[in-house]
């Protein structure tokens, strides 16, 4: 990332703890981070001063959560259609939604998730959807880290194909004029069975040139699989392989219904996966993603909610902990995904999954200086045993609710529970009235 803008420096004072998240898995027990030039310098016995100072006494630091899939401007139709079938969901209810979307509702949409992210420890998420120049916006408004695909849908149709390029290249240059670090372009074909073989080639051309992420849907359902039997004589995954579209760019979310050489071939190809436990419990997707075998084969994984429309929300806190129960449960073995791992895919191993493990996911000299902060005192978080038990607390007992501050390049975006970058009561107002209109 190419910073230009001087960013005031930021010392974060006296942390109970710090879960640094860094290689050795360090949890130091009182503890300073000095962040300069939205960079973290110092971690631990800090010397100097700042130009703002965060009190962290009696809270918990730890690197902001990464989101690797969502649909921001879905927020708007939070609780609006729940407990249906997925195809009657989509058919019935979304898509004539969307079908009147306008720019401005899906700015007015971004803007209330980015404030859900920022009260709930989210700094970095991964987005898709349409009228993303708005979503951009809403983004750089926020001050969150936000990688932004426009959702490519071809229908195999060659007419729409090059419209839908057309569309991929002006975002592309929307985010380049934007100069914004924080706001970056990744290319977002959004399923195999929304886009052309071409469509998929061309989005895996693009992503090399300009070095960028490919963000997809796979085997969400069952279903799909077996349209991809029946359309193309093989399972969704070996269908990605034949035609060359898998790549080490691609994050791939879902990836619900594989089988063990699917994930092979995953592997082998260095694809990245976006697990969304929440998103396919409520729909109902059937199964349970194989992250045990993933992990066997060395796939970086990372949490996603997806859309606030099939979670509801885009809470990562609660994410992590449904994600752990569900592998527990479904393997019964409650040592599949313990809490350490957990946390790893919502930060460090998120970032990887992200390829941008070099500059986010932890709380160590030289990365972008994103921590969020949590109430120690917490009722839910006390007793705490010591350094042992901290990462668990996080997952099993904390929620977003014991969120304190939320800080990205060194910015506070939060503090003492009050969002600073966005007037949250004038957002979810504006956002009201945009979905009330939608609905009518
Ligand atoms: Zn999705």
């Amino acid at each position: 990332m190419h910073h230009t803008i001087d960013l005031p420096s930021l010392l974060v004072r006296n942390c109970e703890w710090i879960v640094t998240q860094n290689a050795r898995r360090e949890v130091m027990h009182k503890g300073s981070i000095l962040v300069e030039d939205g960079v973290i310098r110092q971690v631990g016995n800090v010397s100097g001063s700042a130009d703002k100072e965060v009190d962290g006494s009696g809270k918990i630091a730890l690197p902001g959560l990464i989101n690797a899939h969502t649909h921001l401007s879905m927020t708007l139709f939070r609780g609006y259609a729940d407990d249906m079938l997925l195809q009657d969901w989509l058919a019935k209810k979304i898509w004539p939604l969307e079908a009147k979307l306008s720019n401005e509702d899906c700015y007015s949409g971004a803007l209330l998730g980015a404030v859900e992210m920022i009260r709930s420890g989210t700094t970095s998420f991964v987005d898709m959807y349409f009228h993303m120049e708005d979503v951009a916006r809403a983004v750089a408004k926020s001050g969150l880290r936000g990688f932004l695909s426009y959702g490519i849908i071809d229908l195999f149709d060659t007419a729409k194909s090059s419209r839908e390029r057309a569309n991929v290249q002006k975002f592309y240059e929307y985010v380049r004029d934007l100069g914004n670090p924080r706001v970056r372009f990744v290319i977002g074909p959004h399923a195999p069975y929304t886009c052309s073989a071409e469509m998929l080639q061309w989005s895996k051309g693009f992503a090399e040139k300009n070095n960028t992420m490919i963000h997809i849907h796979v085997a969400e359902t069952r279903r799909e699989q077996a349209d991809s039997q029946k359309q193309h004589g093989m399972r969704v995954v070996e269908y990605l392989d034949k035609i060359g579209a898998l790549s080490k760019n691609m994050l791939a979310a879902h990836c619900v219904w594989l089988t063990k050489s699917e994930v092979k071939l995953l592997a082998k190809s260095e694809v990245k996966v976006a697990h969304c436990p929440v998103s396919n419990m409520k729909l109902a997707s059937g199964g349970v993603a194989p992250l045990p075998e993933m992990f066997d084969a060395g796939i970086p994984v990372a949490l996603g909610t997806d859309g606030a429309a099939s979670n509801n929300s885009l809470d990562m806190f609660e994410t992590m902990k449904i994600c752990a129960l569900i592998h527990k449960a479904h393997r019964w073995d409650p040592t599949v995904l313990p809490a350490q791992k957990t946390l790893d895919l919502a930060t460090i191993e998120g970032a990887r999954a992200l390829g941008v493990d070099q500059e986010i996911g932890s709380i160590e000299s030289g990365k972008r200086g994103d921590v969020i902060l949590l109430d120690a005192n917490a009722p839910n978080l006390r007793p705490l045993h010591g350094v042992e038990t901290v990462v668990s607390d996080l997952v099993y007992s904390a929620s977003s609710g014991n969120l304190d501050t939320t800080i990205v390049d060194g910015q506070v975006l939060m503090e003492n529970r009050i969002v600073t970058s966005l007037d949250s009561a004038e957002v979810c107002a504006k956002a009201q009235e945009r979905a009330t209109r939608l609905v009518s």
